[in-house]
């Protein structure tokens, strides 16, 4: 059967967040448009974002909550389409949103609306969606040729927003990066991040029966820290806390864990007429952890005598519980990939390659990665908006 040859002025594998927003901002400016999504919708992963509620953006977007090689490539792209960008076209679609804690925004209703927003703009735009499009093959000549079983699109310019590599049953695939590779542009190490971390087989005897406690902690790692929820899990340790901080551990660093921010936990002992005995320790460390998860790890981490000192480095180690995790849950449960398209590789402006003209990379597919709360998507928005600008 003869391949059905069709051109357009702007051709994006993959439409998710980033795709989506990048053909919009394109449409509007005129181009002929096609997206090119290999799953048999659009957006599946906007569905299943924050709890199905979508956490969309956050309030308080600085480039400080980014990770890259390079700190400084998402400045541009996030100054230039910031949180009330995507607040007012939310509103104008008559989207309820409520900030949920920490600057974080969510749908009250579904996700499903912010998706429904996104197609709907690019309908209006005119930009041709094609579902299970499955590209075999991408060539460059004087444009670029994406080839599937019935059809070979032609484009001068090619968006990949193929996303990262969690959740590979929810259609993630590496084609990004291999494309990356086959134009000889470089990447960063791709790896699993905001994920939870998996204990040592010795820890793991002594707290993961506790699976479910949890607790607000401050977890921290080479020089980042965050104050939030740390959740023990039947193979290590989840929670807000420990995502955020999984996004900037490396094997073999240890993450150190506060117990009892800001708190001195055996303040208690100060009175000369106190008991000093196992009973009252736990009684104290009960006052700021849940009460089995202080009693165990006293068990684990008993003071070496009640003298003073032996009670100040009792409260040093509370404040610095070293874990050295075995690893992470990996790819099936991260929430985003870390690493990917070399920003060196890429105009801060438009998304372009520097090396390939007309070949842009955009959201989760580039070493920029976001904090937990609204950060991913924003920077999807901001990363799409921007190529879409300029393509
Ligand atoms: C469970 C979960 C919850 C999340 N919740 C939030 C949240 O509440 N807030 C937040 O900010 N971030 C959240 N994230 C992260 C966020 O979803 C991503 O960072 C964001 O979707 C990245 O956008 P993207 O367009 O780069 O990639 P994606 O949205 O992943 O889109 C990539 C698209 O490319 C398609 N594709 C892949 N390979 C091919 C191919 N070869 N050919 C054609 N198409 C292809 C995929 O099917 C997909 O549709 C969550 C992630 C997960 C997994």
């Amino acid at each position: 059967m003869a391949l059905v040859k069709d051109s357009f002025d702007v051709v994006i594998l993959g439409g998710g967040a980033a795709g989506l927003m990048c053909a919009i901002e394109a449409g509007k400016r005129g181009r002929r448009v096609a997206v090119l999504e290999h799953a048999d919708r659009c957006g599946k992963k906007i569905l299943i974002s924050g709890g199905g509620r979508c956490n969309f953006t956050n309030l308080h977007s600085r480039p400080e909550n980014f990770i890259s090689a390079n700190p400084h490539f998402a400045k541009s792209a996030l100054a230039r389409y910031i949180p009330a960008d995507f607040i007012a076209l939310v509103e104008k679609h008559g989207i309820r949103y409520h900030e949920k804690t920490l600057g974080r925004l969510f749908c009250d209703g579904s996700a499903r609306e912010i998706l429904q927003m996104l197609e709907t703009e690019c309908k209006a735009a005119k930009v041709e969606i094609f579902v299970s499009a499955n590209v075999l093959e991408v060539t460059r000549t004087t444009e670029f040729v994406l080839r599937t079983a019935r059809t070979e699109f032609h484009s001068p310019v090619l968006v990949v927003a193929t996303g990262g590599l969690s959740i590979p049953k929810m259609g993630a695939t590496s084609f990004g990066y291999d494309l990356a590779r086959q134009f000889g542009i470089k990447l960063q190490e791709p790896r699993p991040a905001l994920v939870p971390l998996l204990l040592a087989a010795e820890d793991r005897s002594h707290y993961c029966d506790l699976a479910g406690v949890s607790a607000e902690v401050i977890a921290s790692c080479d020089g980042a820290q965050f104050r939030e929820k740390m959740l023990i899990t039947h193979r290590g340790l989840s929670g807000p806390a420990i995502l955020q901080i999984s996004s900037y551990w490396k094997p073999p660093a240890p993450v150190l864990i506060d117990l009892a921010p800001e708190k001195k936990v055996t303040a208690a002992f100060e009175d000369a007429k106190a008991p000093r005995n196992v009973k009252a320790l736990n009684a104290a460390f009960q006052e700021f952890l849940p009460h089995r998860f202080a009693d165990r790890w006293l068990e684990v981490n008993p003071p070496s005598a009640f003298t003073n000192q032996a009670l100040a480095e009792l409260e040093r180690r509370a404040h610095r519980w070293e874990i050295r995790p075995a690893g992470t849950e990996g790819y099936e449960k991260a929430e985003v990939t870390a690493g990917g398209v070399d920003t060196d590789e890429l105009s801060a402006k438009t998304m372009e390659s520097r090396r390939v003209p007309g070949l842009f990379f955009i959201g989760e597919v580039v070493d920029v990665t976001g904090h937990l709360g609204g950060f991913n998507f924003q920077c999807a928005w901001a990363s799409g908006a921007c190529a879409g600008g300029s393509v």
